[in-house]
């Protein structure tokens, strides 16, 4: 049955535009594209496919300010978030247009013959992603996959559908062939679900909550798809006494609080040593009261709104279980807005210290040595990001060795560096974005042994 989505701006509750959702036969038939698409794609020489996602790169870029526009509307994100993940979409796709003419196998010494080794692309590559960062997750999947030699099907999250939607429209403009890239607004229920179910689709790449993340990996199994999941985080952001913690405080605000806190990166969990807690929190307090919370539409804004009222009423819930140590300040009038709120957690038990919040919510508690903060920090099922402020070079290597998370950072908040993998351990996720890796994910290993004879 045909349906439309009213896609709202969450700064002023303004609607903006309304979308068609697919229906399961409008997704099949696109499916079924993708599909006939893929054989010249796939025998497309490696270097005309570089120049194709070289040309749809260009074209990004000649489109960051018109993508970021959308962004801001769509999802409230600010000025420079949104045209940082623009750019990070062209940036991508440079970085992976490389990849076409150097996606080589081994020749592995066999006695009688020849041992060669093929990464050969899977197929039709589908590729969900959620509303947070609407670009760069998408870009994260579609620019490997294609690099591959795969052809690709993107669902956007329903809530945040514009910027994906434009990219289709760029890659096409680029001269990539119809069907090599596919964008198709609709549920999950409906559009996502049918990329697990279709067995055209032979790789399902997946970012989201860790509760949707099980439920595709559980249906992948029924055809032995593969699947890449990028799913939920509660990060630890452990601040060590011998730390600058000037710099720790003043930093500690965008680490949770950038994108309004809706980021599987976000360092909800402050943990900082005993000795430094007392200094820490009173450096913290104006950090955070100083965060800019304006409308998006206002480039000097820091922080924007939450995507949506549901996801206000969310976080509330979290936050009316426990006691506002300090908190910031938001705009007046229409918006979803949420301020950057502080928790002096004493209980690790609690909800706000153990589930995923997205939005802008952090919780601070002491420690008392290494050994109880690496014990803290791990006490999560997720294992996706965190930070460790210390100037003790051994103990930085040692509490990097000890936290279980797939992307740390020592003195610093950095999380996503396009040529550096990117997941998480745990339940945090299954396999790796991004690096010079990330397109041999879109590929199966055919080993081949030519006989002398
Ligand atoms: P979901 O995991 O439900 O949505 C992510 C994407 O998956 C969307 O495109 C969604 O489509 C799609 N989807 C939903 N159900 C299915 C399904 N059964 N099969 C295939 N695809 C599906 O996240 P929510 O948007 O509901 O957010 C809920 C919570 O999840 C957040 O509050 C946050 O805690 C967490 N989250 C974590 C993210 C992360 O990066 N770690 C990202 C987003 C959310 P549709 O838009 O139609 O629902």
């Amino acid at each position: 049955m045909s349906s439309t989505y009213t896609v709202v701006n969450p700064a002023t509750e303004e609607q903006v535009t309304e979308i068609h959702l697919a229906t399961l036969e409008e997704t099949d038939a696109v499916i079924e594209r993708a599909a006939d698409a893929y054989p010249a794609w796939r025998d497309l020489p490696p270097g005309e496919r570089a120049t194709l996602l070289r040309r749809f790169a260009c074209l990004v870029d000649e489109h960051v300010d018109e993508l970021a526009e959308l962004e801001v509307r769509n999802s409230g994100h600010t000025w420079g978030n949104a045209t940082w993940e623009a750019r990070n979409v062209r940036d991508v796709l440079n970085y992976y247009s490389a990849a076409p003419e150097r996606l080589t196998g081994h020749q592995i010494p066999v006695a009688g013959g020849i041992n060669v080794t093929f990464h050969e692309p899977l197929g039709v590559v589908g590729i969900i992603v959620p509303w947070n960062f609407p670009m760069p997750i998408a870009g994260w999947g579609f620019g490997p996959a294609l690099a591959a030699g795969n052809t690709v099907v993107l669902k956007p999250a329903e809530l945040t559908p514009l910027t994906a939607i434009r990219l289709g429209e760029l890659g096409l403009e680029a001269g990539l062939p119809e069907g090599v890239f596919s964008v198709i607004p609709g549920k999950g229920s409906v559009v996502g679900e049918r990329f697990v179910t279709h067995p055209a689709v032979r790789k399902v790449c997946f970012t989201g909550s860790t509760e949707v993340g099980k439920k595709i990996m559980a249906g992948a199994a029924d055809q032995v798809k593969r699947v890449t999941l990028e799913l939920g985080g509660k990060s630890a952001n452990i601040v060590f006494a011998d730390a600058d913690l000037a710099k720790a405080a003043a930093s500690a605000p965008s680490a949770v609080f950038d994108n309004a806190g809706q980021d599987c990166c976000a360092r909800s969990r402050i943990l900082v040593e005993r000795s430094a807690y007392d200094e820490f929190v009173s450096l913290l307090e104006p950090a955070v009261k100083g965060v800019k919370v304006l409308d998006p539409s206002d480039r000097t804004s820091e922080m924007g709104p939450l995507i949506s009222a549901a996801q206000k009423t969310t976080v509330q819930g979290f936050v009316d279980e426990v006691e506002v140590a300090f908190s910031g300040s938001v705009p007046d009038g229409p918006g979803f807005w949420f301020a950057p709120t502080v928790v002096l957690a004493g209980d690790t038990q609690q909800r706000i210290w153990r589930e995923e919040v997205f939005g802008p919510v952090v919780a601070v508690m002491p420690f008392d040595s290494e050994e109880e903060a690496i014990r803290l920090a791990n006490d999560t099922e997720f294992g996706l990001s965190g930070s460790i402020f210390t100037h003790d070079l051994g103990r930085a290597l040692r509490v990097s060795r000890g936290v279980e998370a797939g992307n740390l950072s020592v003195n610093s908040h950095s999380s996503v560096r396009y040529w550096t993998p990117f997941g998480g351990f745990k339940q945090s996720g299954l396999g790796r974005e991004l690096g010079p890796d990330a397109p041999h994910s879109f590929t199966d290993v055919k080993n081949v042994f030519f006989s002398n004879d």
